[in-house]
């Protein structure tokens, strides 16, 4: 098993956004700006935001951050976006999710500006990901796109897989990961499967891939029966196990094929948080350039 260096993935990225940011910085004396909402206090989320707004830090982001109360109404949300969608300091707007009490996520994410939606779940931001023919015209366009897909696409680039007709199975069909992540996949010219819960026959199925993407969210639901020597097997999945952080995959299971895979922790999450560093950066250009 070879373990996929997602830390040096991500950290080689974030030099090169914070090289683009220094460059911004002394030619116009501005800098991106990203504005973080936190509803309500998951002891989960607050570190996610943490850790982003230290990220933000590190390359010279401006950094405005927001706490709501757990009792905030959605029209409290909505008014606050509002006035982020206003600020012209601000090129960026994270909520961070999930919301609590089950509020709709999605009526507060469509009320923000999708030139500032570094989260790509806009329906703008997905309708013209779902549009785009190519992989060159998603960069091209700059396209806003979800961060955990776009960073695993990244670290698949990285890591020299090859994705062109391979066939590559997603597990898991969520608006964050899996479907953004078959659409870019696809864009790559893969075979592309989406998996769910309701899929039978997944042990076989998986078993068919080159490239296997599992975000369930189930801890060592992935075992050596599922894949296949040689596949490249990307871990999306953070589960808390007895305080320990692990994938959906069975890392014990599979360690001893001969597969390419990424670790938890360590692995998607670094590299999730840097490409919302490139999403604020993309925003930041988009704005500059009136897109
Ligand atoms: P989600 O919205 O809960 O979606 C989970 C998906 O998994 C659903 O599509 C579900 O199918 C499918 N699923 C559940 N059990 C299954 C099974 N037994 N067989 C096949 N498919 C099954 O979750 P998410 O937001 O996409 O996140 C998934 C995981 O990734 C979680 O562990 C989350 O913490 C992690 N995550 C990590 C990062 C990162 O930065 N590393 C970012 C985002 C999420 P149905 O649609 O049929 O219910």
């Amino acid at each position: 098993m070879e373990l996929i260096n997602c830390k040096k993935i991500s950290n080689e990225k974030t030099e090169e956004i914070k090289e683009k940011i220094d460059k911004i910085k002394r030619h116009t004396g501005k800098a991106p700006g990203l504005a973080t909402i936190l509803v309500g206090k998951n002891p989960a989320s607050q570190i996610y935001i943490r850790s982003k707004i230290k990220a933000c830090e590190n390359v010279g982001i401006k950094s405005f951050h927001h706490d709501l109360d757990e009792n905030s109404s959605k029209k409290d949300i909505l008014n606050l976006i509002k006035k982020l969608n206003e600020n012209s300091e601000i090129d960026g707007i994270l909520l961070q999710l999930p919301l609590p009490q089950n509020k709709d996520a999605q009526d507060c994410i469509n009320s923000i500006s999708p030139l500032k939606d570094v989260d790509g779940l806009h329906p703008f931001n997905s309708g013209l990901l779902n549009l785009s023919k190519s992989w060159d015209e998603i960069i091209k366009k700059n396209i806003l796109v979800s961060c955990t897909p776009f960073g695993v696409m990244h670290i698949l680039c990285k890591s020299s897989t090859e994705i062109e007709s391979k066939t590559a199975v997603v597990i898991g069909r969520s608006n964050l990961v899996g479907k953004p992540l078959s659409m870019l996949l696809l864009s790559k010219n893969a075979t592309v499967i989406m998996a769910h819960s309701k899929t039978k026959n997944l042990r076989e199925i998986c078993k068919s891939a080159d490239i296997v993407v599992t975000a369930i969210g189930k801890p060592s639901f992935i075992n050596r029966e599922f894949i296949k020597n040689g596949v490249t097997l990307i871990d999306v999945g953070i589960n808390r196990v007895s305080d320990k952080i692990c994938g959906d995959v069975d890392f014990n299971s599979v360690k001893d094929m001969d597969v390419k895979m990424t670790p938890v922790p360590g692995g998607v999450g670094p590299m999730t948080i840097t490409i919302l560093l490139e999403n604020t950066l993309k925003a930041f250009y988009n704005k500059k350039n009136g897109t």
